[in-house]
């Protein structure tokens, strides 16, 4: 569906996002629960994540510092005092009949996160980061009688969340989609959360509506759920904004109510059942005390955060003088990013080390199925192949074919050069007999050269290369060629 360019340019969407994140606590938010996921159904349960009555939750500290660290690199200011509530709704999976969540006294607030698209940058604004449990998980499938019956799992009752509240600041799907990215590469760099969507450790809810373009009330919003990646996000938002606008456009009202997207469809609709209602009743949740983050606590947890992807995206480009594609690629993965470094620290020339890295090295490693985590080529492997290419012992096009070996089996640049026979012929003898041949076998193109057409060098210069197959030291063979070539 698409309801025409001259219709969307009249009027304005706009997009606020919630994203819940599961933290990389090793136990749960309120017992001493395990948090693994994939281990078999209600295997990490206790009185306090089943819901038991006269249980009483503790809360777990590390689940704040990693909260902490993610508000902070979103540039929140961190409330000395914040406090939980309980949030009230019926679900099956919600042994309590409440989730232990924060309300009007959040951890976090007034934070942004910079978005960048074709070359613009504009500010979104994050309104909140707070703390809650996860909730358990209903299984309506895999089971021999899943036509009749239900079950739960609680193993996720309880797991540590943080929500990160958008300001309803984004117009466009590309610019959700970009701030999704942004928010995704530096929670990987906390190493807060695996990010993980198919697990569900990342989810993402978003809150849209449009309004006449210059408006400044806000139109009637739908909340999008069920989005289990960017892409389809993305596409989500694309079709909401024109199936809004096309209704208001034709003088219908909307209706405030949670749409699902279907994928298959590539359509959203509206959800018939009420069970998503908001009519939550909050109150302070009474076995829990006023969480208290002392400067000395705030500060140490600031102290750890790791060197984050825009600064050092914008080192690289200062340090290194990478092209701004190349720095923006590498620093978008701490990972890559720290293997790039360590490549450059063995004395590689930055723009050789990125060049290869972020083509040949990535292209390899995704045909071979591997990440860029338990990949086989160590930095300093990596490194020593580079210096071949840059002292111009093997040809670029060697240390291609090299480097797919060095990916398939783990081994050393050199080694694979000594078996495969691929060392560069260094021999200048060698070379002078090769140009020698060639220079015999067109006295045309020699007289070309000799009348000043020096251009015709290159030509030679290729004919030895194809005649070596490759493997004669380019340089060597310039330089021999002009003293033969010479009148
Ligand atoms: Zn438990």
């Amino acid at each position: 569906m698409s309801v025409g360019t001259e219709l969307q340019t009249r009027y304005e969407a706009v997009i606020g996002l919630e994203v819940h994140l599961q933290l990389l606590t090793g136990t749960k938010i309120f017992c001493s629960c395990s948090t693994r996921f994939g281990d078999p159904p209600n295997t990490h349960t206790c009185p306090v994540c089943l819901g038991l009555p006269g249980a009483l939750p503790v809360l777990n500290r590390e689940a704040v510092t990693m909260a902490m660290k993610a508000a902070l690199a979103l540039n929140c200011t961190i409330n000395p005092r914040s406090r939980f509530a309980r949030k009230n709704y019926f679900y099956p999976d919600l042994p309590k009949g409440y989730q232990i969540s924060q309300y009007d006294e959040p951890l976090a607030e007034h934070g942004h996160v910079d978005v960048e698209l074709n070359g613009a940058r504009k500010r979104i604004g994050i309104t909140r980061v707070h703390l809650e449990e996860d909730a358990g998980k209903s299984l309506h499938e895999g089971f021999p009688d899943s036509g009749q019956k239900s079950y739960i799992d609680l193993n996720r009752s309880g797991v540590p969340l943080i929500e990160i509240v958008s300001e309803p600041d984004l117009r466009t799907p590309e610019e959700s989609y970009d701030y999704l990215t942004r928010l995704k590469t530096l929670m990987l760099y906390l190493e807060v959360s695996n990010c993980n969507m198919e697990e569900g450790s990342l989810r993402v809810d978003a809150n849209i509506s449009v309004r006449p373009a210059g408006a400044a009330e806000f139109g009637t919003k739908t909340e999008l759920k069920n989005l289990n990646s960017f892409r389809f996000l993305q596409k989500a938002l694309a079709y909401e904004i024109d199936r809004q606008i096309e209704v208001v456009s034709g003088g219908g009202k909307l209706e405030q109510e949670t749409r699902l997207w279907d994928s298959r469809e590539q359509r959203t609709y509206g959800m018939r059942s009420k069970e998503f209602a908001h009519d939550y009743r909050y109150f302070p949740e009474p076995d829990l005390l006023p969480l208290v983050i002392t400067d000395e606590w705030k500060e140490q947890v600031r102290r750890s955060l790791p060197e984050l992807p825009q600064s050092r995206e914008e080192r690289f480009l200062r340090a290194y003088g990478l092209p701004k594609q190349d720095a923006l690629l590498l620093a978008a993965s701490r990972t890559m990013a720290d293997y790039f470094e360590e490549v450059v620290k063995l004395s590689v020339e930055p723009k050789l080390a990125a060049n290869w890295i972020l083509n040949d090295l990535i292209f390899l490693l995704q045909e071979n199925g591997k990440g860029f985590v338990d990949y086989p080529v160590p930095s300093a492997n990596m490194a020593e192949l580079l210096s071949l290419v840059s002292k111009e012992t093997i040809s670029g096009k060697m240390a291609k074919d090299i480097l797919a070996e060095m990916v398939r089996s783990g081994k050393r640049a050199r080694d694979v050069m000594v078996e495969k026979g691929l060392e560069q012929i260094n021999e200048p003898e060698k070379i002078a007999a090769v140009a020698r041949q060639i220079i015999a076998a067109h006295p045309g193109q020699v007289t070309q050269y000799r009348s000043g057409k020096t251009a015709t060098l290159g030509w030679f210069v290729g004919q030895v290369m194809k005649a070596t197959g490759g493997q004669a030291n380019p340089k060597l063979v310039q330089d021999i060629l002009k003293k033969e070539l010479a009148p």
